[in-house]
């Protein structure tokens, strides 16, 4: 069976996301962990985690990602922005407690002009600060276009991060195909090619979850915007060959699509309906 769903939002509650997930023909699904834009994080409701874990085993969900807001910077400029990844970060992480066993994906920063070594190495300095050897969740760091002065646009980025980790098995990669094919990695016409490169640098054991997405635009355009299945220049072939690749097919597949939740229960069937079991 194909684990697939899509961006969620928790605003009315864990077991209730859970709920919706389910009605859109999901068994998986991300939220935000907070407002995308960073502020303050409500206190986790212990119950209504609790539901949403025994909801989620009830109907053999695999594991589930919440997403850090997309504006944390761990590789700022600025010592204050920096502390303020860290702080939301460790919070977050110390609320994931009560959802274990699932993924906490965040953005590795854009270096803002320091340069990427330094990227890398604040990156994996916060995240070394961060990691706790009894927490339950595992942190990915998601592939990025490579936009700006992003940091994890190239797989040799992530895994300098990587290297420098502590804690390994608490750090893994999401493959986001929009960001990839923006940074310029063929999926389209080599995705066989590109997966052993990430095997080859990375290595596919660190590959956790993969976000399914379109692209508005070409291959290594370096933009990152998101477009619906099979209206961009990844296509729908392509991103159905991700799906049910050998080596991908087990994995948590979320959308992040421009849907409503309509729009996500149809991208679910027909990527289900495309699926070979
Ligand atoms: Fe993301
Ligand atoms: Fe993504
Ligand atoms: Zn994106």
């Amino acid at each position: 069976m194909l684990n697939i769903g899509c961006h969620l939002s928790p605003s009315k509650g864990l077991l209730a996301m859970g709920k919706t997930a389910l009605a859109l023909g999901a068994n998986t699904f991300q939220f935000f962990t907070r407002n995308p834009r960073g502020s303050r994080a409500k206190p986790m409701n212990a119950e209504d985690a609790a539901a949403l874990m025994a909801f989620a085993e009830s109907h053999a969900f695999s594991r589930f990602l919440a997403h850090a807001p997309y504006t944390l910077n761990a590789c700022s400029a600025s010592p204050e922005t920096r502390e303020f990844a860290e702080q939301t970060m460790a919070d977050d992480l110390s609320r994931m407690e009560y959802l274990p066993g699932n993924y906490y994906n965040f953005h590795p920063g854009s270096h803002v002009g320091q340069g990427t070594e330094k990227g890398i190495q604040m990156i994996s300095d916060l995240l070394n600060r961060i990691l706790r050897p009894e927490q339950h969740t595992v942190v990915l760091l998601e592939t990025m276009a490579g936009k700006g002065s992003e940091v994890g646009g190239r797989f040799e980025e992530l895994r300098a991060i990587l290297d420098r980790i502590v804690l390994p098995e608490k750090v893994g990669v999401c493959l986001d195909t929009c960001h990839v094919f923006d940074a310029g990695y063929d999926i389209v016409n080599h995705l066989d090619d590109v997966l052993d490169e990430f095997d080859r640098i990375i290595g596919l054991s660190r590959l956790k979850a993969v976000h399914l997405n379109d692209s508005k635009n070409q291959m290594g355009s370096r933009k990152d915007r998101h477009e619906k299945i099979g209206q961009g220049h990844i296509g729908l072939e392509a991103l159905v060959r991700v799906s049910n690749h050998p080596l991908l097919r087990s994995l948590p597949f979320c959308l992040e699509t421009p849907n409503e939740t309509e729009g996500y229960a149809a991208e679910i069937a027909l990527l289900r309906s495309h699926f070979i079991e």
